[in-house]
């Protein structure tokens, strides 16, 4: 055999190490997608979705994916995020990370008695926030013991879930996006910069992905219709498939987006359950 041949054949077995490697660890090499399904649940809002759930001015929403549960901000109070999870059955033990779109008490106001309801496995929580953090949320999250991520840009949570870092210029705000087998699920707070441009912001982000809900706060209760309707427009051109309007989107954006989206439209609430990439 040449010393030629030999060298090839080193460069071959490399090769197919490499391409077993691809197929054995897909979360590893792969670009990271939330494989498998992914949910949804609303567990705070200004409506209830179901009997027997509390209602207040705020938002969160528990995202559960196959490589973890993410709290998506915490609402503005504490005792009814939890009773609302208890009556969902669901338990705030199985939360890795929380994540908040921004500081005000309307998404923030839950988060001490959720770490404190997590209790000791509080240090094994992540809380991501948009930089820069206020000194408030520094202090809580050091009080509980968990661990405080300050993020500005693109910044993956867990596989397949990503924060914008802050979107916008007046309020500092991030939205939560998941990149699942259907395409990206895009949570937002308040959208304060505008869910146009927050929805524009992530398909820069995670470019060429399609974008197959987005759900939560589209802060259009002071809107007008004849600028409603161009969000709504808006929406559809940037190819949103199903949208979810919660929390401060207000009655006459939801009507619209009814309207437009037809079976697409989901009506939100605290207990309405969303599921991707089945
Ligand atoms: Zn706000
Ligand atoms: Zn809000």
């Amino acid at each position: 055999m040449s010393r030629r041949s030999a060298i090839q054949r080193v460069f071959a077995a490399i090769a197919l190490g490499a391409a077993l490697l691809l197929v054995l660890l897909p979360g590893v090499s792969m670009p990271a997608r939330a494989a498998g399904p992914v949910r949804i649940v609303t567990v705070y809002d200004n409506e209830a979705a179901g009997p027997g759930l509390a209602t207040g001015w705020g938002f969160a929403a528990l995202v559960s994916t196959p490589g973890g549960t993410v709290l998506f901000d915490t609402g503005r109070d504490g005792a009814a995020l939890l009773a609302n999870m208890t009556r969902l059955g669901l338990d705030p033990n199985a939360i890795r990370s929380v994540v908040l779109s921004h500081a005000h008490s309307d998404h923030t106001g839950g988060l001490t008695a959720l770490l404190a309801a997590i209790g000791r496995g509080a240090g094994e929580v992540e809380v991501v926030v948009p930089a820069p953090v206020p000194e408030t949320i520094r202090r809580q999250v050091a009080a509980a013991g968990a661990r405080l991520r300050s993020v500005s840009g693109r910044a993956e949570i867990l596989p397949g879930v990503f924060g914008t870092g802050s979107l916008g210029g007046g309020i500092p705000e991030q939205a939560l996006v998941v990149d699942t087998a259907e395409g990206l699920a895009v949570v937002t707070g308040c959208a304060h910069p505008g869910v146009l441009r927050v929805v524009e912001a992530v398909r820069v982000q995670h470019a060429g992905r399609p974008v197959a809900l987005v759900l939560g706060g589209f802060h259009l209760y002071k809107t007008g219709t004849a600028e409603i309707a161009r969000v709504v427009d808006g929406l559809r051109r940037l190819g949103v498939q199903r949208v979810a309007p919660s929390h401060c989107s207000g009655p006459a954006a939801r009507r619209l987006f009814e309207a437009e989206f037809g079976a697409d439209f989901i009506a939100g609430g605290a207990g309405s359950v969303v599921r991707l990439g089945r």
